[in-house]
């Protein structure tokens, strides 16, 4: 972990592109409270083969414009080199600053995955076409990613995000500290000293939380799995005994020196804001520990 002291931390709140005027008025609303606690920036979700590709363009530009930073993701699955040129320069003319590059997934029954194969392609493409203007986060996985040809290649091929021209990552979620503390260490020592923060998952709805973490191959601990099941249709005791399981995990991960959180607020604010108020982060300089 000693390469994570160094840097400043940073608090970040990720959403999805709303579909529908409620959705949007209540993306808002949620926007408003987190914008409270000043993080240094919000991102928002590119759908899968570009789906949300007009939605993710309306929503970052509305929130960037109202003074927070605010981060497009930005995968190359099923795009070209021209529709992703526009959108970094349609991103530049609006002073976006900081974009998520990701490979992505297609959406299940479509066969064209674009003219990039791999994240470290579309890094190296961002940086060919736009120089330094964007800041570069990339994806890292805790517990490997669910396609890798095993734990060894996924590490080299993170690396070659880093070297194709990013400046640091943001890990899926994961429920177990080591996993992350295990990954920064290897990563350490293959030259890897960029700032690699947490992505953290409030557990707010346990069903929904076993889809998701099987499609990403997120590991939901047995005790914790358990627990939750034993909850059933009980919200009140799995949120509060979620929210004491990520609170306590994030403490860990913040006294061993991890670069901040980034919350996956799933366009929710209160499962992120109980755990930020828990943990203590207050105002600009951001904490206790
Ligand atoms: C912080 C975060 C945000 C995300 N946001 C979104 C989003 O907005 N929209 C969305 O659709 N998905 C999103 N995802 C999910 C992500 O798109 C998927 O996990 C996707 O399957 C992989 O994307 P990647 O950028 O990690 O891919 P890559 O880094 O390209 O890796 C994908 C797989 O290919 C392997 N690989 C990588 N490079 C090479 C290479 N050069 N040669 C051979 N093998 C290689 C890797 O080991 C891995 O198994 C997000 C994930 C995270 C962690």
């Amino acid at each position: 972990m000693q390469s994570q002291t160094q840097f400043k931390r940073r608090f970040s709140f990720e959403f999805f592109p709303p579909k529908t005027d409620p959705g949007r008025a209540k993306l808002q609303n949620v926007r408003d409270q987190l914008a409270e606690v000043h993080p240094d920036f919000f991102s928002v979700t590119f759908g899968a083969g570009g789906s949300t590709r007009d939605r993710t363009i309306e929503t970052v530009l509305s929130l960037h414009k109202q003074g927070i930073s605010t981060a497009p993701h930005l995968s190359c699955m099923g795009g070209t080199r021209e529709e992703i040129s526009e959108l970094l320069d349609l991103y530049k003319a609006n002073g976006v600053n900081r974009i998520v590059a990701l490979r992505g997934d297609m959406p299940s029954g479509m066969g064209a995955s674009g003219e990039m194969r791999y994240a470290n392609e579309l890094v190296e493409f961002i940086r060919e076409h736009s120089g330094d203007h964007f800041n570069l986060e990339v994806a890292a996985y805790p517990e490997f990613h669910p396609q890798a040809r095993n734990a060894e290649e996924d590490l080299k091929n993170f690396v070659r995000k880093m070297k194709a021209g990013a400046n640091s990552a943001i890990t899926q979620y994961f429920f177990n500290a080591d996993s992350y503390f295990y990954l920064v260490d290897r990563l350490e020592k293959l030259g890897v000293t960029a700032p690699i923060v947490p992505g953290i998952m409030p557990i707010v709805n346990f069903s929904n939380l076993v889809r998701f973490s099987d499609m990403c191959g997120a590991e939901i601990p047995r005790w914790i799995r358990k627990q939750l099941e034993a909850y059933g249709d009980d919200s009140v005791s799995i949120r509060k005994f979620g929210e004491e399981v990520v609170t306590g995990m994030c403490e860990k991960l913040l006294k061993a020196g991890a670069p901040g959180l980034h919350f996956y607020t799933l366009n929710q604010a209160e499962p992120s804001l109980s755990i930020w108020k828990n943990l203590g982060i207050s105002g600009r300089e951001k904490i206790a520990f």
